[in-house]
C-alpha cells in the first residue's frame, strides 16, 4: 500500500493536521472501539509516532513553573518534554505489592497543588505491564473534575490487552476525555515502529493549542505512509480484529 501510494504520486507535503482520509479513519476507529466521537477536522492530528504527539502536547500546554504529575516508573520521553517546556515533574511512585503494580490515587491526589497543570497516565503501562481499569479512571476523574488539570494519556499499547480485560481508554470516560490528549501509535498497533506514525485525539480547544506547536516543529507527517494506512483502515477487518 505504501508503494502504491508513492506510485499514485503522494510524494509531497501532506496537510499539516494529517491526510483527511486518515483522520476520518482514525475517528471511525476510535468511535467504534471506545464510543467517543472525535471530529476528524478539529480533534484528531496525525503525528510522527506517539513520541512527537506526547512532546507537542506537553509543549503546547505546560508553561514555565507548571507541575506535571508523572507516575513512576515511567516511559522515558515524558520528563524531558516537561523540562523543555520549563515545567517541573512531580513524581508519584507506583504501589507494588503481591497483586503487582498499581497507581496509588491517594498519593496522586496528595501531589496536586495549585500549579498542577497535567497528569500523565500510561495504560497498558511500559515498563511494568500493568493496566488501568475502570475504578482507576473514576479515581483520576474525581481528582481532575472541576480543576484546571489536563490529562495526557499514552495508550500506545491499547491493542495489547489481557484476556477479559478491555482497554480502559481515557476516551471512554466523558469527564477525562473532555480534558485529555489521548495518544496512539500505528507503529505499535500494526507492528511497524519504523514508520514512526501515530495520532493524538483531544477536544477542539486543546487540539488548537496542540497544532500551534505541531505546525512548527513537524509541519506534517510522511504522506505515502498516511495514504497507505488510510487505505488499510478502510477495510475494517485488520483493526476490528485487534483486541481492545
Ligand atoms: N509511549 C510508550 C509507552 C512507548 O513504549 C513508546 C515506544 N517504545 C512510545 C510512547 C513511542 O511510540 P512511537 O514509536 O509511536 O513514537
Amino acid at each position: 500500500l505504501v508503494s502504491e501510494a508513492m506510485r499514485a504520486g503522494h510524494n509531497q507535503y501532506a496537510p499539516m493536521t494529517g491526510v483527511p482520509a486518515l483522520r476520518e479513519a482514525i475517528a471511525a476507529k476510535i468511535e467504534a472501539t471506545y464510543g467517543r466521537h472525535y471530529d476528524p477536522a478539529t480533534e484528531i492530528t496525525v503525528t510522527v509516532g506517539a513520541s512527537q504527539a506526547i512532546q507537542s502536547a506537553i509543549l503546547a500546554v505546560v508553561h514555565p513553573g507548571d507541575e506535571v504529575i508523572v507516575i513512576e516508573p515511567a516511559y522515558d520521553c515524558y520528563a524531558p518534554a516537561v523540562a523543555l517546556s520549563g515545567g517541573v515533574v512531580v513524581p508519584v511512585a507506583m504501589r507494588v505489592d503481591a497483586a503487582g503494580y498499581s497507581v496509588p490515587w491517594d498519593a496522586v491526589r496528595a501531589a496536586v497543588t495549585p500549579r498542577t497543570r497535567m497528569i500523565v497516565v500510561n495504560t497498558p503501562h511500559n515498563p511494568t505491564g500493568t493496566i488501568l481499569r475502570q475504578p482507576d479512571l473514576e479515581a483520576l476523574a474525581a481528582i481532575v473534575d472541576g480543576s484546571q488539570i489536563l490529562v495526557l494519556s499514552d495508550e500506545v499499547y491499547e491493542h495489547m490487552v489481557y484476556e477479559g480485560e478491555p482497554h480502559a481508554s481515557v476516551s471512554r470516560h466523558p469527564v477525562l476525555a473532555e480534558r485529555a490528549f489521548v495518544v496512539s501509535s500505528f507503529g505499535k498497533a500494526f507492528h511497524v515502529t519504523g514508520w514512526k506514525i501515530g495520532h493524538v485525539a483531544a477536544p477542539a480547544a486543546l487540539m488548537t493549542e496542540f497544532r500551534k506547536v505541531h505546525q512548527y516543529n513537524v509541519f506534517c507527517v510522511t504522506a505515502p505512509m498516511q495514504h497507505a494506512i488510510a487505505a488499510y483502515l478502510e477495510d475494517a477487518a485488520p483493526w476490528r480484529d485487534l483486541p481492545s
